[in-house]
């Protein structure tokens, strides 16, 4: 998709401070961060949202599932993180290439 931002910064046409990268996603330091770390998982691959999953990407999602926690470790989130995966615009989804927030650092408020 040539107009979508996380495809641009996937090709590296738009630069983007990497945390993490490997073949099928990379993670990034959300702009505008809503907690002491806030980071986007995001796949490489042109996803617009949970609604376009299917079977293909069962071990996408179960790779990013795994990657996770291990994002949390080594960003210190000893006491536990959060997780975001916002779908559509009523759900409040504003880039749709589908990505997953990790949020952590002190106590973040109960919904
Ligand atoms: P959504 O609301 O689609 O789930 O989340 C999109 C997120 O992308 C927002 O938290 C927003 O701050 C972040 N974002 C938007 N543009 C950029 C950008 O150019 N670079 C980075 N690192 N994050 C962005
Ligand atoms: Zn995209």
């Amino acid at each position: 998709m040539s107009d979508c931002l996380f495809c641009k910064i996937s090709r590296g046409e738009i630069p983007s401070e990497r945390v993490y990268e490997d073949d099928k996603v990379f993670v990034i330091k959300d702009i505008n961060p809503q907690a002491p770390v806030h980071l986007l998982v995001i796949p490489h691959a042109h996803i617009e949202s949970l609604n376009d999953l299917s079977e293909e990407y069962g071990a996408l999602m179960a790779h990013i599932m795994g990657l996770l926690p291990k994002l949390a470790k080594e960003q210190g989130l000893d006491t536990g993180f959060r997780t975001i995966i916002n779908t559509g615009r009523g759900g409040g989804q504003v880039i749709f290439h589908l990505h997953v927030h990790l949020l952590g650092g002190g106590q973040l408020p109960g919904f």
